[in-house]
C-alpha cells in the first residue's frame, strides 16, 4: 500500500504522516515514511540545491525533483512495497505537477510524463491532500520557524496557484484522493485518514 501526503506549507502534512504509521503499527503492519525531496543521501544533497542555493532555472529544477524521486521510488519506495509494507510519502509527484507545473508554469503533461519516466509509471494507491489557504500555511509555517527556503518566499499567487493545481488533481481523480480541510484539528484528520486506508485495506 503506497499512501502520499499532499499540500501547501504548513499544511500538516508531517504530524499526519506520523500519526497515521503509528496507528497502522497498531494493526500489526510494518510502515515505512519517506518524503520528497531528500529522503536518501543523493536526495539530501538535491533538496539542498533546490531549496537552499540560488534559484535554478525552472527546467533545471524540475529535473532536480524528478532526479530525486527516480532515485527515491528505485532504492527506497519499490523496494519496501515489494517487501509487503505500507509506505508513506510526504510529497510525491502531485507536488511537481502543483509547483513545477503550476507554480512555475511548465506545461502540466510534460511534468506528468517526466515524473512517469522517472518512476517507471509507479503511482500512489491513495493521495491524502490537506487543503490549506496559503495564508494560513505560510504563517503556521513561518510560526515554526521554517521560513527559509526559497519556496515560502514565493509571492502569494503562486501559491494560489498550487493550492488549485492539487484541488484540480484531486476532482479529477476522486476515487485515489482524500481532500481534507487542513484546519480541522489533528486528531480528527487524523481519524478521517485512517477511516479511509482500513476501508481501503479491508476490499
Ligand atoms: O514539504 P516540505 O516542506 O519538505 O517541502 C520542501 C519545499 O520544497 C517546500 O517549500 C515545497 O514547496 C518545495 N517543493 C517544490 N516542488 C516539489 C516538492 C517540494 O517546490 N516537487
Amino acid at each position: 500500500l503506497f499512501v502520499v501526503f499532499e499540500g501547501g506549507e504548513g499544511a500538516g502534512k508531517s504530524t499526519q504522516v506520523k500519526a497515521l504509521a503509528e496507528a497502522l503499527r497498531g494493526h500489526g503492519r510494518t510502515v515505512v515514511c519517506t518524503r520528497e525531496p531528500g529522503a536518501t543521501e543523493i536526495g539530501a544533497e538535491i533538496r539542498n540545491l533546490v531549496l537552499h542555493r540560488d534559484s535554478p532555472s525552472p527546467r533545471a529544477e524540475a529535473l532536480l525533483y524528478a532526479a530525486d524521486r527516480a532515485h527515491h521510488v528505485a532504492t527506497v519506495v519499490r523496494p519496501a512495497l515489494a517487501r509487503g509494507e505500507v509506505v508513506i510519502s510526504d510529497r510525491y509527484i502531485d507536488s511537481s505537477l502543483a509547483y513545477q507545473g503550476a507554480g512555475r508554469t511548465l506545461p502540466v503533461e510534460e511534468i506528468s510524463w517526466l515524473s512517469s519516466w522517472a518512476t517507471g509509471g509507479l503511482k500512489p494507491d491513495l493521495v491524502v491532500l490537506l487543503d490549506v489557504d496559503p495564508a494560513v500555511g505560510l504563517s503556521r509555517a513561518a510560526g515554526r520557524g521554517e521560513g527559509a527556503d526559497r519556496l515560502e518566499r514565493e509571492a502569494t499567487s503562486f501559491h494560489e496557484r498550487v493550492r488549485y493545481a492539487f484541488l484540480d488533481l484531486a476532482a479529477a481523480d476522486p476515487r485515489r484522493y482524500l481532500v481534507l480541510d487542513a484546519s480541522r484539528s489533528p486528531e480528527e484528520l487524523a481519524r478521517a485518514i485512517m477511516d479511509r486506508v482500513l476501508a481501503m485495506t479491508q476490499d
